[in-house]
């Protein structure tokens, strides 16, 4: 650390991406990427791209903003790009966030969040989980602050409906409400069509997950336009080009291919079952995920434990050491081969006692 990094910098608790080793091949479950790569399609769009890299990139995003509105049935107004959906979580809560008005967000949800905070310095409120690890709606009914919810949540991967979310809107119509659904390809149910009535709705998707687009940072914002322009101000205020030629072509692309990335989608929500069903066997409790990671802790092997042998084995998953999950591990759904060494890879640990 310089001695001319500003204060509010020097104590902050930075976000830490899962790891990404490089000192051998793992079956890397541990980042919640998709294992399938990206279609032919997307494949080709990057690579004509290439040779127009001298030129800036459309800061308005038109191209890829038009064929979005078109395949989720909105209009063009209605929808922000981000470089990642990092980035159009980063804008609300610079945009919609101060420090009067804050986020309540759950205590155990996606780490970025309070990192936002304490970056912005803005009054943040933590809302337990219920002892089952869901959320409960009536907690975050009327509330003073803007409220985000991982939906499904991470890295619970337990899904809220519809209706409950429309009850969180209701009840906080003066609050923005942001809905991210990073993982809501993989059996969950889109709160998209309700940006219709609610003004205070901001939902965020991904690219990285489904479309297994991580490595070229593609997210939205969907919502009302004067929300999407507010989240423009910020942009504009910061990197007006902040989409790549490349990922606003692969972007289109992926849109174009959406029979290929719905069969991945498929694919992962049976290697889920397969695999919570194999780890129910051995004796874990495996939360019902909707996403492309299962929660999962066994009662004889602690989610430490368990992740450092995995690792030994060659086998990379998510563990968090905050207290109230400590037991757990998060894993990545990955193709069925993966899997298999998984499970197999988990039973040869318990079998060796755990250690
Ligand atoms: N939201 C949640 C809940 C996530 O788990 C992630 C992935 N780390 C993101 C947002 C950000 O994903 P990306 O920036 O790759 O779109």
């Amino acid at each position: 650390m310089s001695r001319f990094l500003r204060e509010s910098f020097q104590t902050l608790d930075v976000y830490v991406p899962g790891e990404q080793p490089r000192d051998k091949a793992y079956i890397k479950l541990n980042t919640n990427e998709s294992p399938f790569p990206p279609s032919a399609e997307v494949l080709d769009a990057v690579a004509k791209e290439a040779s127009s890299l001298h030129l800036y990139s459309d800061p308005e995003c038109t191209a890829l903003r038009n064929t979005a509105a078109a395949h989720f049935g909105i209009s063009p107004e209605n929808i922000f790009c981000g470089n990642g959906s990092d980035e159009a979580l980063n804008f609300a809560f610079l945009a919609f966030c101060d420090a009067k008005k804050g986020m309540a967000f759950p205590s155990v949800s996606y780490g970025f969040y309070p990192v936002f905070g304490a970056l912005y310095a803005l009054n943040c409120t933590q809302i337990p989980l219920k002892p089952d690890f869901t959320i409960d709606p009536a907690d975050y009914y009327g509330l003073k602050q803007n409220i985000v919810l991982a939906n499904p949540n991470a890295p619970t991967g337990l899904f809220l409906s519809v209706a409950q979310i429309r009850g969180i809107l209701d009840a906080n119509p003066d609050n923005l409400v942001v809905i991210d659904e990073a993982y809501i390809d993989f059996g969950g149910k889109s709160c998209l069509p309700l940006i219709r009535e609610y003004d205070n709705l901001l939902v965020v998707q991904t690219f990285s997950k489904s479309r297994s687009l991580a490595g070229a940072r593609l997210g939205f914002g969907f919502a009302q336009p004067q929300i999407i322009a507010d989240l423009n101000r910020v942009k504009y205020s910061t990197n007006p080009y902040n989409i790549n030629r490349e990922t606003l072509a692969a972007g289109e692309a992926a849109l174009r291919s959406q029979s290929y990335y719905d069969e991945n989608c498929k694919t992962i929500i049976e290697n889920r079952r397969f695999t919570t069903q194999a780890l129910t066997a051995l004796g874990f409790s495996v939360l019902p995920s909707m996403a492309n990671f299962i929660f999962a802790r066994h009662p004889q092997i602690g989610g430490e434990t368990l992740y450092r042998a995995l690792k030994e084995n060659g086998i990379l998953v998510r563990h968090f050491s905050r207290k109230e999950i400590a037991d757990f591990v998060r894993i990545t759904i990955g193709t069925r081969e993966q899997m298999q060494a998984l499970v197999a890879s988990v039973h040869t640990i318990l079998e060796a006692g755990g250690n």
